[in-house]
């Protein structure tokens, strides 16, 4: 699809509705409380409006990966094209190191091969816990993550302009330290305003990429963190539905499977299976509970203890499926941005049509992701670079291509270092 195409087809989406004064509240307190940032209040008042179009995206909490800042952006973008719309990109701040390994790591190749990517230190003690309750980095542990990508940049230099014949003397490294410099001040900054680890990433990227998108991030990008979901007053009067909720699921699952396609549940659940996820009291790991009388009960999967709790105790986040059943009713999402449909797209949209008798957001499928092509990359360049990486490296005009080129394109951005290439007359 091009552009144009996606964007007459969100604006051929009639079912629009307001985002409830609720979320608006629970999002300023997000940026104010949680991320010590401002809000715009364009943004407030366009999602007041019951003309604004609701684009939503969703991942986990992360620096990494272009790919994934990429779907956010481009959004943005559209709803900056569209003019009455506002890009939401949920917040996976629930997760556990665990499960997500690539929360604390930063891709950097070396010398033309596939470098081991440095981490940012996260305790032991840490590693099942949320997100949201892991403290930021420390400043020493950020610095330590500085020394270690200056270190690389003098094998990475010296191997990109040996590859290119590029005399050493006349390449320019300041571009490279200027922007370390600058990037490290927003992360320990950000360490130092910021509560836990979601957001820390969350509140660096957002101020790393205003710079960058100011114009996006003015009046066309919010983020909100998953584990908020739970406070928007839609949120309880949904939960008395689980029961109708996991029948669903269960029907939609047989007919993935009669179809031969990957079911969303491989097996059978019981009807009163919690579907958002508790935290174990002994080990904090993530475990569902049966729902019965009020209370949560559950074997914790990992540690073995015998749990029970307040059903609105001890609960992190609902599930996917309930995730995306609940924002288009609570914050009106017309239309969601994703990088492949899951089986549990399917169970989400049909419980929103068939039984709330709502339209289920269209999904647009953004299947392209950026190459970028700088110091110590193979030839092809890397499909795996990390924002920072990409920060350090880039012009503000490259990085734009993130969120400007065309929805079908596939983004080549380069390092600020092609310019002595281009001057030896091969154009990248
Ligand atoms: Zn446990």
């Amino acid at each position: 699809m091009k552009d144009s195409e996606v964007i007459s087809k969100i604006k051929a989406l009639h079912h629009r509705r307001a985002a409830n004064g609720e979320f608006r509240g629970l999002l300023r307190e997000y940026y104010e409380k949680r991320l010590a940032l401002r809000l715009g209040g364009e943004v407030e008042d366009a999602l007041s409006s019951e003309d604004t179009i609701v684009i939503e995206a969703s991942h986990g909490a992360q620096l990494g990966h272009l790919g994934i800042h990429r779907l956010y952006l481009k959004g943005a973008q559209l709803a900056r094209r569209i003019g009455n719309a506002v890009m939401l990109f949920l917040v996976g701040d629930q997760y556990q190191p665990v499960m997500y390994p690539e929360i604390n790591r930063v891709y950097f190749p070396k010398c033309g091969r596939r470098g081991t990517p440095f981490t940012l230190l996260i305790k032991k003690q840490d590693r099942r816990r949320p997100l949201y309750d892991i403290p930021p980095p420390s400043e020493k542990s950020i610095l330590r993550l500085k020394n270690q990508m200056l270190g690389l940049f003098g094998p990475n230099f010296h191997h990109f302009c040996t590859l290119h014949g590029i005399d050493k003397k006349h390449a320019d490294r300041s571009f490279f330290r200027e922007n370390l410099e600058y990037v490290t001040e927003v992360l320990i900054e950000s360490a130092s305003k910021t509560e836990n680890y979601a957001d820390w990433v969350t509140r660096s990227q957002i101020v790393l990429l205003s710079r960058v998108f100011p114009e996006l991030f003015e009046r066309h990008l919010v983020f909100f963190p998953i584990s908020m979901l739970r406070c928007l007053p839609e949120f309880p009067d949904l939960l008395e539905k689980v029961e109708e909720v996991n029948e669903h699921k269960l029907g939609v699952s047989r007919l993935q499977k009669l179809r031969g396609e990957t079911p969303y549940l491989s097996r059978r659940i019981p009807l009163n299976l919690s579907p958002f996820w508790y935290h174990c009291p002994e080990c904090s790991s993530r475990n569902r509970g049966l729902l019965s009388d009020g209370e949560a009960s559950y074997t914790c999967t990992t540690c073995g203890a015998e749990v029970v709790q307040k059903i609105e105790e001890g609960f992190s986040n609902p599930d996917i499926v309930f995730s995306q059943i609940l924002t288009p009713v609570a914050m009106g999402t017309t239309a969601r941005i994703v990088g492949h449909v899951h089986p549990y797209a399917e169970v989400a949209d049909g419980y929103l049509s068939k039984k709330l008798g709502i339209p289920p957001p269209e999904r647009l499928l953004l299947g392209t992701f950026p190459v970028f092509h700088g110091l110590g990359d193979a030839d092809g360049g890397d499909t795996r670079c990390s924002l920072i990486r990409a920060l350090l490296e880039a012009e503000q005009g490259e990085l734009r291509k993130l969120a400007y080129d065309d929805w079908s394109s596939c983004p080549e951005i380069y390092s600020y270092y092609y310019r002595y290439v281009s001057l030896k007359g091969e154009q990248p």
